[in-house]
């Protein structure tokens, strides 16, 4: 039996002022299960991460998480629900340590040890690197410092946003065998990403957006050749 979808958004549409950027989007995300969201350069991807997020307001459609419509709730009463979003940029504090960096997560009401424990234990050279500044740390070590910041609020429904941005694809390869790892503990985890490869060897789901709609979506063995022509069609 198919897992009981804990993110969905129905027909959402979501726009900037009086310009429409998502035009209906069907999307649903169950625990367990790695959805990735892909397209170009302004489809919309960032945007639906946001809406479902709460911190971007629909002006059509639905958004459910666990079955309940939570359409306009704050994005504060969403988090406490336990969905997060690690925004594009990684969102760490580049002149704050490691330590400090995971132990502003306090907030969500876990001890420094707890959070330490998860972080360290998911990413041991998070544990080595504790007392250096997280900007003076590569790319990788910092987006598995954004990833041990995320899980430090024990998400239900965990949002990435371009985790690969500026990193080689061995480790962007690394970094998604942890996220495919933190999906098999039962987090329904939703992808975006501009290029794919990588998202699609872990993806159990793949959609893609191009200009606010769902252009395609299915197993993602079924859409490499549609992004293929996609990118190689906009480049
Ligand atoms: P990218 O890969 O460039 O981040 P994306 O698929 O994530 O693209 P969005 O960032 O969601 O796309 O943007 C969708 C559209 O909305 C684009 O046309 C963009 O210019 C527009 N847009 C995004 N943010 C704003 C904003 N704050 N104000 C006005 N327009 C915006």
């Amino acid at each position: 039996p198919a897992p009981a979808p804990l993110l969905e958004l129905r027909e959402a549409r979501a726009a900037y002022d009086a310009i429409t950027v998502l035009h209906g989007v069907d999307l649903t995300v169950a625990g367990g299960q790695v959805v990735a969201l892909l397209g170009p350069n302004g489809a919309g991807k960032t945007t639906t991460l946001k809406v479902a997020a709460g911190v971007h307001p629909v002006s059509g459609g639905r958004l459910l998480l666990g079955g309940r419509d939570v359409t306009g709730v704050d994005p504060k009463d969403l988090a406490r629900k336990g969905v997060c979003l690690i925004p594009e940029g990684r969102g760490v504090f580049p002149n704050l340590s490691v330590r400090d960096n995971l132990l502003m997560m306090t907030f969500t009401g876990r001890s420094r040890s707890e959070i330490e424990e998860i972080a360290f234990t998911r990413f041991p050279i998070l544990g080595k690197r504790a007392h250096q500044l997280a900007g003076t740390m590569s790319g990788g070590e910092q987006q598995m410092l954004a990833l041990a910041r995320g899980l430090a609020t024990d998400p239900a429904v965990l949002m990435l946003d371009e985790l690969s941005m500026g990193l080689a694809p061995l480790i962007v390869g690394r970094l998604y065998d942890q996220v495919a790892e933190i999906a098999r503990q039962g987090v329904a985890v939703l992808v975006v990403e501009q290029f794919a490869a990588a998202v699609l060897d872990i993806a159990d789901h793949a959609a893609v957006l191009v200009r606010g709609r769902i252009e395609k979506q299915g197993h993602p063995d079924s859409l490499r050749h549609e992004l293929a022509e996609l990118y190689l069609g906009s480049s």
